[in-house]
């Protein structure tokens, strides 16, 4: 098979589709790899490098998709890369249809079989190519709060990890899931203080035995998350509820309660947000404050740090890609877990429920 890589043309987006590691992959499987000149220029890979993986690099992203049977890619296609994409051809990226019905008819149009990774599932549960990116937020996260806690960014001027006699910051994770579970991890790597809540009792459990006494867990109650947030001095928004809107468990009314200029990192606000005062803001503004508090939102957190992201990225779609590449459309018919991010096959909604949250259905 023939597979094409263009170059991220959404604004701010410097990932890139394949890593040279990964062209070098399918090629050893027999398939050949076209990327568009300076693909990978966000991770610091020029064109020799994928030439030396064994890609052709060509001139420009409309070489990439007339000739490409599948183009790999991060974003979604934006309305210039809808028309470009033809019957027969595989589309292999992150989508997001649901809120996004315009792109869902410029797909339908073009007659494009699109596989979104964020709906492609895992044999245990979970969304696999979701949860790298969820990885690196998480991580970033506490990096986010450790900057903003700075009193030259506006912060209440704590350290994460106090100094021998003085306090550390008592960080408050909310949510213990992929995201939660790695902000924990690095908020008591840099000697935090550190609570996790959760609702999931199972998940407490494993957060327990995972972190041995170095962060305490704790049931989520509008109570329990009162008290804790009162406390916090970074407090970071970890909540998933599937298909759903995020909570708002910090409403506007307990900022007074919290430490002046206490910081609020805010991951889930690609769901809307479980703070009542978020809203979405970019790498290049990324904090504001409401009644004193500090507010980070920014909605596509691996966007900052693009060589990780996109090799956690690769690491994840690989096996995925490499079966389309292999066998077509047959691997979503042989793994009905690739088969759930099928969302556009044949000008129609292919996943039932993107089709309804779409009202397509
Ligand atoms: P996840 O499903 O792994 O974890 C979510 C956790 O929240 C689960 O353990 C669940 O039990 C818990 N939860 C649900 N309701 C709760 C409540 N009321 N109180 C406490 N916990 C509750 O999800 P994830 O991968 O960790 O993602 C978390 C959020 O981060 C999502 O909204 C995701 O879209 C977002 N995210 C944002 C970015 C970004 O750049 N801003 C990047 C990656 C992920």
């Amino acid at each position: 098979m023939l597979v094409g890589v263009p170059k991220e043309i959404k604004p701010s987006e410097f990932r890139v589709g394949l890593t040279p590691e990964a062209v070098r992959e399918y090629v050893a499987a027999g398939h050949s790899v076209i990327v568009q000149t300076g693909a990978g220029l966000g991770i610091d890979k020029d064109d020799d490098i994928y030439r030396r993986a064994g890609a052709e690099v060509v001139g420009t992203a409309a070489e990439v998709f007339a000739r490409a049977d599948m183009v790999v890619k991060v974003k979604e296609p934006q309305p210039g890369e809808w028309v470009q994409l033809r019957e027969g051809q595989i589309l292999f990226t992150y989508l997001h249809l649901a809120p996004d019905p315009d792109q869902a008819k410029g797909l339908m149009a073009s007659g494009v079989s699109a596989i979104a990774y964020e709906t492609v599932t895992g044999p245990g549960g979970g969304l696999p190519l979701l949860a790298p990116m969820s990885e690196v937020a998480g991580r970033l996260a506490i990096e986010a709060g450790a900057q903003a806690l700075r009193a030259s960014n506006g912060g209440r001027g704590t350290l994460m990890g106090g100094v021998p006699g003085v306090l550390p910051a008592r960080v408050v994770v909310l949510g213990g899931g992929v995201v939660g579970t790695q902000a924990a991890r690095m908020a008591v790597g840099l000697g935090a203080s550190v609570e996790i809540f959760d609702r999931s009792l199972p998940r407490l459990r494993q957060l327990d035995e995972m972190f041995q006494g170095r962060a305490i867990t704790r049931f989520s109650t509008a109570g329990t998350i009162e008290q804790a947030v009162a406390q916090a001095d970074v407090v970071i928004g970890a909540v998933l509820i599937p298909g759903a809107s995020a909570p708002h468990l910090v409403t506007r009314a307990m900022l007074p309660d919290m430490k002046n200029r206490a910081v609020l990192v805010d991951v889930a606000i690609d769901q809307g947000g479980c703070f009542e005062t978020s809203h979405p803001t970019t790498h290049e503004n990324p904090t504001y404050e409401v009644d004193g508090i500090i507010h980070y939102c920014v909605a596509n957190m691996p966007g900052a740090v693009p060589l990780t992201s996109s090799y956690a990225l690769n690491n994840a779609t690989l096996p995925f890609g490499l079966a389309l590449a292999n066998k077509g459309l047959k691997a979503c018919e042989d793994d009905p877990h690739l088969a759930l991010g099928l969302n556009v096959h044949q000008g129609r909604i292919a996943n039932a429920a993107v089709a309804e949250s779409l009202g397509f259905s």
